[in-house]
């Protein structure tokens, strides 16, 4: 068992079927020695891959992204989700629907802070059914950048995130894949 599957076993809840909820050390308390190991592991991941940036959604993204890009020694551009005033006029946006809140929103990066040739990593807490990892791969597209990888904290291997992913020729690694949350209980496919 890895450092992530031990902690999600010891500190994750399951709610109804298919929620898995870690607020005491990723979405709400954050582990901070936790993302350290998890900034270290993708880069060992993804250490055959020229990366020049990080992108990560806000907002429960931007930390685990920002200790990855310590090890990267890049920059992190997290989309933004809400609407803000101080936002440039010109952005890349894409459409996305959310799994936890059952709703559409839209995701935008300005435009001066994502390039054509760029080498991009997409870093994320979860893979559900690959929503914000199909914006994320909409936004990058419409700058010409390339997306090089996408690093995922937790699967949830019974969602169709991963086959859309692999359908795209996507290098896709996640830290741990859950298998089923049956009656709370959690287990795991091997990696
Ligand atoms: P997807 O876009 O792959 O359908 O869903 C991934 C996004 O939804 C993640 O960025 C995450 O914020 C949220 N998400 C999906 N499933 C879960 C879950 O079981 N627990 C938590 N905490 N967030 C989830």
């Amino acid at each position: 068992m890895n450092f992530v599957e031990k902690k999600i076993l010891e500190e994750g809840r399951v709610e109804g079927e298919d929620i898995l909820k870690v607020d005491s050390f990723l979405n709400h308390q954050i582990d901070v020695e936790f993302l350290n190991e998890i900034g270290k592991r993708f880069k060992e991941l993804f250490k055959d891959q020229k990366v020049d940036k990080i992108l990560t959604v806000e907002a429960s993204g931007i930390a685990i992204a920002c200790i990855c890009a310590q090890y990267f020694n890049v920059p992190v551009v997290f989309a933004k989700k809400m609407d803000s005033k101080n936002l440039d006029k010109e952005t890349y946006e894409s459409e996305v629907y959310s799994f936890t809140k059952a709703k559409h929103y839209t995701i935008k990066i300005s435009k001066r802070y994502l390039g054509r040739g760029e080498n991009v990593l997409f870093i994320d807490d979860f893979l559900a059914n690959g929503r914000a990892a199909l914006g994320i791969k909409n936004i990058v597209d419409q700058a010409g950048a390339n997306l090089v990888g996408i690093g995922i904290v937790i699967e949830k291997g019974f969602q169709e995130g991963r086959a859309i992913l692999d359908d795209l020729g996507i290098n896709l690694h996640s830290l741990a894949i859950i298998e089923k949350m049956e009656k709370g209980k959690i287990s795991f496919k091997s990696l």
